[in-house]
């Protein structure tokens, strides 16, 4: 019998018989926490020259700080050691360079059913959404100061992070 995970599992057995991270704990222990995009262009820890261990990872389409992101932060800086938070967008993101009506059409085209009711949250401007997501974490009752937190925008043709708020 196959299935369509069978490459995935079989890597996942390679990956197990040199299993490293057993008795590791939940702790981020960079203290970091990066909100980023599902993009799969941006590989979270290796831009920052972080290893598996070191930080929580939020991730969604745009890289936006939702209310399930702020339900994961909150809890990664009371409860597993966060203490500086990065949000990070990035270039030619799918999320702002869309309107809610392409998404919809696109997807009801490859669906063939009304996707009309769908919520996709697309953004109008990058740099405004990135600092009004940062000026939610700041302002946030449950996030102290002592916790760092900054705006990056990712770009993905170079690599490279620019600090934006
Ligand atoms: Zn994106």
């Amino acid at each position: 019998m196959t299935s369509a995970f069978d490459d995935l599992m079989t890597a996942n057995r390679a990956f197990a018989d040199s299993f490293a991270l057993a008795g590791f704990d939940g702790v981020a222990h960079a203290g970091v926490a990066v909100v980023t995009c599902m993009d799969s262009r941006i590989d979270p820890l290796r831009m920052l020259g972080l290893r598996p261990g070191d930080a929580k990872i939020f991730r969604n389409p745009g890289g936006r700080v939702t209310q399930a992101a702020l339900e994961a932060l909150v809890l990664g800086v009371h409860l597993l050691g966060v203490e500086r938070i990065l949000v990070v967008p990035h270039t030619r993101c799918a999320m702002a360079t869309n309107t809610v009506a392409e998404l919809r059409a696109r997807v009801s085209e490859s669906s063939g059913q009304d996707a009309s009711w769908q919520f996709f949250g697309v953004i109008e401007d990058q740099q405004a959404a990135l600092r009004e997501d940062v000026r939610i974490l700041r302002s946030h009752p449950l996030i102290p100061d002592r916790v760092a937190i900054g705006g990056f925008m990712y770009d993905v043709d170079t690599g490279l992070l620019h600090e934006e708020v």
